[in-house]
């Protein structure tokens, strides 16, 4: 029987993945702060070791799979380093931390859950998604603190899919048959966004967001492709940041991806064998 550590499992997306994963016959170990497998704050050092501890003790020390979908959205009273130490550096430290259980095991998939918000909120603020890169937890908190988890909430999910696509290729990931990749979802109807509406600071916010197909996510769309992204038939991805958001990135930035590059051979060859 396959076994997945789903973080973020207590509610929204990362129920509905655990749900979907169980339904199925897979052993879950959820980790959140409330009903779960394992409870813990990914908000911490300390609630991140006593995380990978729990999972290590509990599975035996073989993962198939790992989906990381803890997270905090913004809000006007939040800390944004609240949101730079959960968002960001719980995802990694999971992600990294479980990595040799899944080199272990059959499976070999990691999906962490990024967001659109990466690429539809302007003004994202770079050197706090740099000082997240550099893995500067402390720089981080403190430019969070800056700027607010508003802005912190989009820096927080670009740098968890930058992350993912510097690392999946690399030696830990691609070169140990593991593979990575990142979900970005959309406005999803879950306690997240009900939290946010009923904010007077943000519900206009939300309002503004076009969602061409007319209507938000479920959480279960999101499974489904977490699904796909940890299964066999998944097989062939690889650092891919999917977007599933009922077409609001594709509206607002249609022609910005696929971008042409300009090849230059050297910096390719460098790519192609760093060494
Ligand atoms: P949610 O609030 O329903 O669930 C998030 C879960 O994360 C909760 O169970 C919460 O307890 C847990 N969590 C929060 N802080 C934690 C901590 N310090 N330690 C351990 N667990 C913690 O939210 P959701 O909408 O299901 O969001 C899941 C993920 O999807 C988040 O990363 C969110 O940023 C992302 N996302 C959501 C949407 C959306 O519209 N709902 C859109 C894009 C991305």
């Amino acid at each position: 029987v396959a076994t997945v550590v789903v973080t973020g499992s207590a509610s929204g997306i990362g129920a509905a993945c655990a749900d979907r994963l169980a339904a199925a016959g897979t052993t879950v170990l959820g980790i959140d702060r409330h009903d779960a497998t394992v409870v813990a704050d990914l908000g911490t050092a300390e609630g991140r070791a006593t995380a990978v501890d729990a999972v290590t003790a509990r599975s035996g020390g073989t993962l198939d799979g790992v989906v990381t979908c803890a997270g905090l959205a913004g809000a006007p009273s939040r800390a944004g380093s609240l949101l730079a130490s959960v968002n960001y550096f719980g995802t990694v430290a999971v992600l990294d931390g479980l990595r040799p259980l899944l080199a272990a095991g059959t499976g070999r998939a990691a999906v962490a859950i990024s967001s659109n918000s990466t690429t539809i909120q302007p003004g994202v603020p770079a050197a706090l998604v740099a000082a997240c890169l550099a893995g500067d937890e402390p720089a981080a908190r403190a430019l969070a603190d800056e700027v607010g988890s508003m802005a912190t909430y989009p820096a927080t999910k670009l740098a968890v899919a930058h992350w993912v696509r510097t690392s999946a290729t690399g030696a830990a990931w691609a070169g140990a048959g593991l593979r990575l990749n990142a979900v970005a979802p959309g406005m999803v109807d879950t306690p997240l966004i009900a939290e946010g509406r009923a904010d007077p600071a943000v519900a206009p916010l939300l309002d503004l967001l076009p969602i061409p197909v007319g209507r938000p996510g479920r959480p279960e769309e999101i499974a489904a492709l977490v699904d796909l992204l940890l299964g066999p038939d998944g097989g062939f991805f690889c650092g891919s940041v999917v977007f599933v958001d009922g077409g609001s990135d594709a509206l607002l930035r249609p022609t910005d991806w696929p971008a042409a590059w300009d090849l230059d051979l050297r910096s390719a060859m460098q790519k192609l064998s760093p060494d």
